[in-house]
């Protein structure tokens, strides 16, 4: 079997490392013997979802944002044509906020695809650091966030509740949208190279969306374990900066 990876606009869309969840959707299909075929498709190129087994959107600067969003808005019916057909997106952070209906800064409104409905509004001061979720898929997921976008959403479920960090409006209240096989955040880190159990769920989705029966062979992760849990009891300990946890 065959998982085809599509990495969206990295020309424009690639903060802190998020080529790397790339790289870990990879070798992970790789280690199991799955091979990969991996497409980057940059802002000029010609969007083809047919085969996608799963797409990232990364994050990006206020800058970029403003100059993808069109390109995006281009491709919407096919995207979201992809969402409803339980095809796997994983959007970080710029990507995330572009999923909604827009992002708002200051006198500047940055439209967003309109898949939900929710919108982004910057807020004072960036929202910077360690952060820890507990995840609707009911195991943590820790990463790093770096926003100044206040994401409010009104009807849609969150990825996670957070117990360390500042989340999607700055409040340390929730983290992330959850909708069919998408999952949205703010957490960089590079995401999943910290949490395979996360790429893992992602990788059977797609997998799964070809052949029901499919199951992943699992893999040595005690190393990422271990990482894992000395960042929580280190985030735990970590002073947030009030002045900003402001909305
Ligand atoms: N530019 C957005 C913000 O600052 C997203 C940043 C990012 O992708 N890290 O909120």
């Amino acid at each position: 079997m065959s998982y085809n990876i599509i990495h969206l606009y990295p020309d424009l869309l690639n903060l802190y490392g998020d080529r790397g969840n790339i790289e870990v959707m990879k070798k992970r299909c790789q280690w199991r013997g799955i091979d990969v075929t991996v497409t980057y498709v940059n802002s000029n190129d010609t969007l083809n979802l047919e085969n996608a087994d799963f797409i990232l959107i990364g994050g990006g600067s206020d800058r970029e944002q403003a100059i993808v969003c069109s390109k995006l808005l281009e491709n919407k019916t096919i995207i979201k044509n992809y969402i409803e057909d339980n095809g796997v997106l994983l959007a970080v952070c710029g990507g995330y906020q572009l999923l909604g209906e827009s992002y708002i800064l200051g006198d500047q409104t940055i439209p967003g695809l309109g898949l939900f409905d929710f919108k982004t509004i910057q807020g004072k001061g960036r929202c910077i650091g360690n952060v820890v979720i507990d995840s609707l898929f009911g195991f943590q997921i820790v990463g790093f966030e770096n926003h100044g976008g206040r994401t409010l959403l009104t009807n849609q479920t969150p990825l996670g509740k957070v117990v360390s960090g500042y989340g999607n409006d700055g409040k340390g209240e929730y983290e992330g949208l959850s909708y069919k096989n998408v999952v949205a955040t703010y957490i960089h880190g590079p995401l999943l190279p910290k949490n395979p159990q996360l790429a893992d769920h992602l990788i059977l989705k797609g997998l799964q969306r070809k052949d029901a029966s499919a199951v992943l062979k699992p893999l040595d992760d005690s190393m990422e374990a271990k990482a894992a849990s000395i960042m929580i009891e280190r985030s735990m300990h970590e002073k947030k900066e009030n002045p900003y946890i402001q909305s």
